[in-house]
């Protein structure tokens, strides 16, 4: 039988980053998926999800080619390339994980990983079978869509995210359920390429883990592009049309009165995520669970309660987010290489790639609030900031929180141009405790949309320098 130093079940980007890292911090590692290299966030996840809206974003441009002072006639896309450009650059990405991965050392199972013991694993393929040793384990298995318990669930017309993107045709109309991260990102892609959305949210708000203030462009520009939007409605039952389609029942939630049916050619259920350990026999060898989610329960330094076995990603509830497990990843080989490293969600960054993108890190005002924490808030709008003028996209806005006694920065967003990519100089402000003054003494290149941020920053403080009081 093999033996390894560490095995990693699932190539996600929590299990595929600590193989690479294990390898180059010289462990004999292997990594055992029954799928592609790169699992949902590669294969059908963020990176499907970019590469279509960033086609849709062209597209939105040219129909504004007026504003550029250009021309432009007959504008239209091809549904079915705009998904082979998602799929050609997936390939090129998946084929790069795959190498990195035999470049490292790192010798790749295909195969469905399951515990066998607590230091063997058998690989289970089609016709057959191997098991190999580890002295260190890292299970990284992912998560799987929510279906909610409802009369119709089961219903050819029912998506989850990963079978819309994987569709070659749109569909005329669609209703999302979950106005969450995965709803919001799909309503605006689908918005902009005219298909119909109707958008069926059960909290009050859209997004709402969010402060109120980042998503009113967002919601405003769906309503624009024609999204029909409820909120604070449960979808209560679902059942096929004459024409195969879905009638969709809901009621509102406030008053349990029922609402007017809605009709969708498709309807795409994305209601969250759970953790996904199903199969791989961790409880049956001993490894705690979560009770309610299921999920691989881990301490701080991403260990399960048998210490020689470590859990990361979606598969540990939390954050489901790939960076996080990516770093999380780092984290386990470094414990796993003697190098003690806590686990620390003081500054996780959220990108959310809507219409416009929102990001936002750390504290956010109403958890300030919520926790009677003092602050002070700077604020600047792109429409101060001249890069964001001459790109044509000059709405939203730069949000620093800072700490009322000390100025060190707790926490920030941004909605506009560039924000996913924004947020990471808040990012490294907020986790290594800097204050605002920190961010005005450095030196922003100009004419750039960072400089939005400095001006937050100077805001925080005596008052932004490109706006009047
Ligand atoms: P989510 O938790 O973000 O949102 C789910 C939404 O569904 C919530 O707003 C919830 O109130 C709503 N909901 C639940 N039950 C409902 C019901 N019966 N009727 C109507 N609405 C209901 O989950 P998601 O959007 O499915 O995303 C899943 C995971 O994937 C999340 O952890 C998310 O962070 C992650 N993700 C992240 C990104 C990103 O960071 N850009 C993109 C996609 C997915």
């Amino acid at each position: 039988m093999q033996e390894f130093d560490i095995a990693v079940i699932g190539a996600g980007p929590g299990g595929y980053v600590a193989a690479i890292y294990g390898a180059r911090q010289g462990a004999k590692v292997a990594l055992i998926e029954k799928d592609k290299e790169g699992g949902t966030c590669l294969n059908r996840g963020c990176i499907p999800t970019k590469a279509l809206i960033r086609t849709t974003e062209v597209y939105k441009t040219m129909q504004e080619a007026r504003r550029y002072a250009c021309s432009a006639e007959n504008i239209d896309f091809d549904y079915a390339r705009m998904v082979s450009r998602k799929d050609r650059i997936v390939t090129g990405l998946v084929r790069g994980v795959q190498s990195l991965l035999t470049n490292n050392g790192v010798t790749t199972f295909k195969g469905l990983g399951q515990f066998v013991d607590a230091h063997t694993i058998k690989i289970q393929q089609t016709d057959s079978q191997t098991q190999i040793r580890a002295k260190h384990i890292i299970a990284a298995t992912g998560s799987q869509p929510t279906e909610l318990p409802i009369p119709g669930a089961e219903e050819s017309f029912v998506m989850g995210s990963e079978e819309a993107l994987a569709m070659t045709e749109l569909p005329k109309s669609l209703a999302i359920i979950g106005a969450g991260v995965i709803g919001m990102e799909f309503a605006s892609m689908f918005a902009r390429l005219g298909v119909e959305v109707t958008l069926l949210e059960y909290l009050d708000d859209v997004l709402a883990l969010l402060d109120r203030d980042l998503t009113q462009d967002v919601e405003r520009n769906l309503r624009m592009a024609g999204v029909k939007l409820h909120t604070g409605s449960q979808v209560t039952a679902m059942e096929k049309t004459a024409e195969g389609g879905a009638l969709i029942h809901f009621k509102n939630v406030a008053s349990g009165e029922p609402m007017p049916s809605i009709e969708a050619e498709k309807v795409l259920m994305a209601v969250g995520r759970r953790p996904f350990s199903k199969g791989l026999g961790a409880e049956e060898i001993g490894i705690e669970l979560q009770a309610r989610s299921g999920a691989i329960a881990v301490n701080d330094l991403m260990q399960t309660n048998i210490r020689h076995i470590y859990a990361i990603g979606d598969v540990t509830g939390g954050m489901m987010l790939a960076h996080v497990a990516s770093h999380q990843a780092i984290v386990a080989v470094n414990n796993i290489m003697g190098r003690e490293h806590k686990m620390d969600y003081k500054a996780v960054p959220n990108a959310i790639f809507t219409d416009p993108e929102i990001a936002s890190v750390g504290l956010s005002e109403q958890e300030a609030h919520d926790n009677e924490i003092p602050i002070r808030v700077g604020r600047f709008p792109f429409a101060g900031n001249g890069k964001a003028l001459a790109l044509g996209n000059s709405r939203g806005f730069v949000k620093l929180i800072a700490h009322k006694k000390t100025n060190v920065l707790l926490g920030g967003a941004v909605v506009g141009p560039g924000a996913t990519d924004l947020i990471s100089e808040i990012t490294l402000a907020v986790r290594h405790g800097l204050t605002a003054d920190d961010v005005t003494d450095t030196i922003h290149a100009h004419p750039t949309l960072p400089e939005a941020i400095m001006e937050a920053a100077w805001d925080v403080g005596s008052g932004a320098l490109h706006l009047a009081d």
